[in-house]
């Protein structure tokens, strides 16, 4: 590996939230888990949760479509794969994160009123079926990106990086990408892992 090469990767590592996650529940397009991935690349995701459609099957990841369209993004973005959706959501609710579920019910806000700066796990649901309701119930809050036309919902991987780019400037406004928010030991340890990749 060359100096620049190691360079890029602290330089990436550094501004890296190990706060801020997706849950993608049985999100089942190849195509939209890449474009998701490539977006958590973009705002500093460190690793990502997914609960595979059909019953904790092996994630459609490795294919053609995953690689041509997420670019390589895949490599620094891990996905942990969890075989049931209302466990994962309590799983991180125990390590003390919020989950926000995006899913249009009575207790749906504006996505723009979640605090980002908490420790976050967005919940984002299929094409098809979306959010489940027990795991939507479960969720700390719901959010919903304000929608005006004729159709009722954005694609999944267009919902994910608009509250992205949310938690993003929020995380920018409050410093969050100014210090580490790995500790050293974590840093020097995915430096050497992606020094690998
Ligand atoms: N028929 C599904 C439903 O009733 O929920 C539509 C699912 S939508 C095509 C796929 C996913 O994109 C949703 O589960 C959610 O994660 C996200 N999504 C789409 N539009 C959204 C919006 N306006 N606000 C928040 N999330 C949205």
């Amino acid at each position: 590996m060359t100096p620049e090469r190691y360079a890029k990767i602290l330089r990436v590592l550094s501004k890296r939230q190990p706060t801020l996650s997706v849950l993608m529940d049985q999100v089942n397009k190849p195509h939209n888990l890449s474009a998701i991935i490539r977006t958590c690349d973009a705002v500093g995701v460190l690793r990502a949760h997914a609960v595979p459609p059909g019953n904790g099957k092996a994630l459609d990841f490795e294919g053609h479509t995953f690689e041509a369209t997420s670019g390589s993004a895949h490599k620094w973005v891990r996905v942990q794969t969890h075989a049931d959706t209302l466990e994962a959501v309590r799983g991180l609710q125990a390590q003390g994160v919020q989950v926000l579920a995006t899913h249009l019910s009575q207790r749906s806000v504006d996505y723009r009123e979640a605090d980002y700066t908490r420790p976050t796990c967005v919940l984002l649901g299929a094409e098809k079926w979306g959010v489940s309701d027990a795991a939507a119930d479960a969720a700390d809050h719901n959010i919903v990106i304000p929608m005006f036309g004729m159709v009722q919902s954005l694609n999944v991987s267009v919902a994910a990086a608009t509250i992205l780019f949310e938690a993003q400037r929020q995380r920018l406004a409050a410093g969050m990408y100014d210090t580490p928010q790995l500790s050293p030991e974590d840093l020097a340890r995915h430096a050497f892992e992606w020094g690998y990749s």
